[in-house]
């Protein structure tokens, strides 16, 4: 199954296609490719002709094997399409090509936005995980000081440390402006782990009968 936004990707990218198809013969046929007629007659260049480097070429820039002879009448100019391009040359207009092309651009942009919103979402919920994972262990060490404090017992020192010195700075929040969210879990990530190993060395006194 699609998702709508898959199904945008898709149309936009096929659109893409055609435009740039479109825009490819405007050029060819410049200015405008409904000036031109086909003659009525069709040469057959070969098996080979489509793949040889030197062989025929529509005025889209596409190798070609049937050729289409295509004349203006106001200046005597020639040209010529391949089995594909004479089907719809005569119904471009450049007008309406260019507008497609404007509304192309403006869903290309539109896609790019959502992308990146997207991006920014899971970024973000990733730093909450990290963040409310900190507060967690932090409160957490933060309970376990206190229990310590108000027996007058000296804390286990790495728990000491954490929770009231001011050696590793260890805060509940995050105070830094950093611009990626990669840094703030790089913050988190190194801050959870000081408070970690702090309760796990309480976690040993514990273990062994002291403190409690
Ligand atoms: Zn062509």
């Amino acid at each position: 199954m699609s998702t709508r936004y898959e199904v945008l990707e898709r149309q936009t990218e096929r659109a893409a296609v055609k435009a740039h198809h479109s825009q490819a013969l405007i050029n060819g046929l410049a200015p405008d490719p409904r000036e031109w007629e086909w003659d009525g007659t069709v040469t057959d260049a070969g098996p080979g002709a489509a793949t040889a480097p030197d062989g025929p070429r529509c005025a889209c820039g596409h190798p070609i094997r049937f050729v289409f002879p295509l004349t203006r009448s106001r200046d005597g100019a020639t040209s010529r399409v391949g089995s594909t391009c004479i089907t719809h040359y005569a119904d471009i207009d450049p007008a309406t090509t260019q507008a497609k092309q404007n509304k192309l651009a403006a869903l290309q942009e539109e896609m790019k936005k959502r992308e990146k919103q997207a991006r920014q979402a899971t970024e973000q919920a990733e730093v909450n995980a990290y963040r409310a994972e900190h507060e967690r262990l932090y409160d957490l060490a933060e309970e376990r000081y206190s229990w310590y404090a108000k027996r007058g017992i000296h804390a286990p020192r790495k728990l000491w440390e954490v929770a009231r010195s001011n050696y590793y700075h260890v805060a509940r929040v995050c105070c830094k402006k950093y611009v990626r969210a990669k840094s703030y879990v790089k913050w988190y990530k190194v801050q959870s782990e000081l408070l970690r190993e702090a309760l796990r060395e309480d976690e040993k006194v514990r273990s062994r009968g002291m403190g409690y």
